[in-house]
Formats: structure tokens, sequence, C-alpha cells
């Protein structure tokens, strides 16, 4: 079939790779110029799903990671502290894996791509991966973004742990995220725009230098309300369509879940030499994604100071089954008891 994926982040050099070694006709088109391509993220994820979709890439992934967290440190709105254990999450050389995925891939950059002039004629399938900015698809009914915004710093040497401040109110958060060599990304979302912790890392550690900002809002609206995913033979899949868990504002692994439920739905359909099965794909991504519709109603519940934990129990109880269910794909332990805690303290 013939291809054209718009956008090179997550999903779509993931996607790109998959259907070109399944031998798909494939042209990538992507708005920055080639130098200037950043995956605007602080690549942090779970090792173990990252292992597993490197592995169906043809990528070793152990040769990306940069760094292994054992405990991650977060600061609370009530001047108490909270430790997780760490059971796999990891930063990585985002850049360079998803440069990996698209050797040998023919890619269009400097291509901004418009709803309006994109000959989705010419190709069977037009994929968007747009991620936040969604350019193909029809505007969702229910969109919801946070503001963010991080710099890469480096000569960082006396922290080299994951390091995060929670807002009031589950408002945002501030993060540290250690790469290699004392660098690491200092960055924070928040819908209020204050991004509180930012400034004060700077002045706690007055060596680090800035490299580089980046910044772009996180979509926290999760498939539920982000319908429509298709549109004559367009897909959206990836943030696109609100693949991101919306308590971490977390799309990286939720992303490539979504394009393994696209490259699923249509190795089937190939099987049975009909076409790319829309509503199917459609519903799988729901079901997969259901959960997130409670963890969204939560935050947005806390954001309004309207989450009662007796009341809304039953959303609780889904995001801390769902999230045990995955322990893994999160790379963190998932306690009752501190989740509790840290819902009430935010
Ligand atoms: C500051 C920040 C930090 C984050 N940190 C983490 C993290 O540590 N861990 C995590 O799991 N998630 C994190 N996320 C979320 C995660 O990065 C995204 O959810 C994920 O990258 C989405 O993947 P995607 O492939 O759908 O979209 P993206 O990775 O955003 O890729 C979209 C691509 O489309 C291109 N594009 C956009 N418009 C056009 C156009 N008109 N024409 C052509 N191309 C276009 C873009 O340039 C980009 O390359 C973070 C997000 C932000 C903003």
């Amino acid at each position: 079939m013939k291809f054209a994926i718009i956008g090179a982040g997550v999903a779509g050099s993931y996607l790109g790779n998959m259907l070109y070694n399944n031998g798909h006709d494939i042209t990538i088109f992507e708005a920055y110029k080639k130098e200037k391509h950043w995956p605007v993220c602080a690549w942090g994820a779970s090792k173990h799903m990252l292992q597993y979709f490197s592995q169906q890439a043809g990528l070793e992934f152990k040769d990306y990671i940069f760094h292994t967290g054992k405990k991650l440190r977060m600061e609370l709105p009530n001047n108490k502290e909270e430790y997780l254990e760490l059971k796999g999450l990891v930063t990585y050389n985002k850049k360079q894996w998803e440069s990996d995925l698209l050797k040998n891939i023919n890619i269009e950059f400097s291509a901004i791509c418009k709803r309006e002039t994109f000959p989705i004629n010419k190709y069977d399938y037009v994929l968007d991966c747009t991620g936040f900015h969604r350019v193909l698809l029809p505007k969702p009914k229910n969109d919801f973004i946070i503001p963010a915004y991080e710099y890469l710093v480096e000569n960082v040497h006396d922290i080299n742990e994951f390091y995060v401040i929670g807002y009031k109110g589950a408002r945002g958060y501030f993060w540290y995220f250690p790469l290699n060599n004392g660098m690491g990304f200092v960055g924070a979302g928040d819908i209020d725009k204050n991004y509180y912790g930012i400034k004060e890392f700077f002045n706690q550690h007055p060596d680090a230098k800035i490299i580089k900002k980046i910044g772009r809002p996180i979509r926290l609206s999760p498939p539920f309300l982000m319908e429509p995913f298709y549109s004559n033979n367009i897909i959206g899949i990836g943030e696109s369509i609100g693949t991101v868990f919306p308590m971490l504002g977390e799309g990286i692994i939720p992303s490539l879940l979504c394009c393994e439920i696209f490259l699923k739905v249509l190795e089937e359909k190939k099987e049975k030499n009909g076409k790319f099965d829309k509503e199917e794909y459609r519903k799988r991504v729901l079901k997969k994604f259901q959960y997130y519709h409670d963890v969204y109603k939560i935050i947005r519940l806390k954001m309004d100071g309207k989450l009662n934990t007796v009341k809304h129990f039953n959303l609780l109880i889904s995001m801390y089954k769902n999230m045990k269910k995955e322990e893994k794909r999160f790379g963190f332990e998932i306690s009752f008891e501190k989740m509790r805690r840290l819902v009430n303290a935010l």
C-alpha cells in the first residue's frame, strides 16, 4: 500500500520503520528542517516497553539508554516529600532512536503539511502523526492541553536522579530528568503558566548551562474526547488522537501502543485481502485507552477543586487497578496507599 506519514515524531518514525519493512511504499513529511528537527520531550519512559518496540523495529534498546533511575523524588505542596521506587524508568537518546528508525526511508523535511492543500488522493492512506498539532484531521470537540516548556542543560553534577515538584490542584509539575555526563532536561507543564521550580533550579545550580530551550503544549484529553480518529483516507495515530497518559503528560509509550493497534488491524486486513478497517481501529483504540478517560476526569476534578476521594472512589480505583496491571509499562511502583497520599497532597 502507499502511505504518506505526516510527522516524524515517535509514532511517525516507528510506523515508517515497520511499514517500510513490511514492504509498503512510504513517504514521510516532516515540518522541520533536517538539522533543526528535535523530539520535543524529556526523553523518559519505561525501558521494558522500549526494549519491546526496539526489538520489533530491529534496534537494540540498550544502546540508547542514558540514565536508569532508581528512585524518583517528588516534592509536594504540603512541604512533604515522597519517593517512588523505579522499576525500569530510563532516559534515552530519543533523537538517535527516532533517526535510526528512519534510516533508508524517504523523508521530506521542511514540509509543513496543511489540511487544505495536502494531496490525500495520491495515497491509499495518509497517517496524521503530527502529535499535538493534529494538522489533517478535523478539530475534536473537547480538546484540553497544558502549556509546557523545558531546557536541555549541561554541567549539572550534584543531581543525578529523576526529580519532580507536583503543583497544588494537580495543575502541572516541574521535572528534572537526568541524561548522561551532567546533562538533563529541566522543565514544567503548568496550566497557570507559572512553571514553579525552573527559576529555583537555576538558582540552586548556578553552573548549569542552557544548551537549548524547547516547548510546546501537551494534550491531556484522552482518545474518548478526541474523535474523529479518521476522515476519508486520513487516519490519526498517537498524540493527534489523545494517546497521552493525562496524569503525567506521558506520551511515548501510549503513542507506540497506538501504532501497534494500527499495525495489527492493518495486518489482519491484509490476511483477509481487504481494506484497512478504520472502524475496528477506532474501537480498539477506545478500548485500550478507555481508563485514560477516568484518569483525565480525576485530573480535571482535581484542577477544579472538586475531587472527593469518597465520591470519586470508583475513578481512583479504576486508575489504580489499570496502572497496577501495567506496572512494567510505567516503569515505577504503583501502590494504592502512595497514590491516595499523592492525590490528597496535591
Ligand atoms: C516538554 C515535553 C516533555 C515531554 N516529556 C515526555 C517524557 O519524558 N516522556 C513521555 O512519555 N512523554 C513526554 N512528553 C509527551 C510526548 O513527547 C508526546 O506525547 C509524544 O512525543 C507524542 O508522539 P507523536 O508521535 O504522537 O507526536 P510527536 O512526537 O510530537 O511528533 C509529531 C511530529 O509531527 C511534526 N509536525 C507537526 N506539524 C506538522 C506539519 N504541519 N507538517 C509536517 N509535520 C508536522 C512535528 O514536527 C513532529 O516531528 C513530553 C511532551 C512535552 C511537550
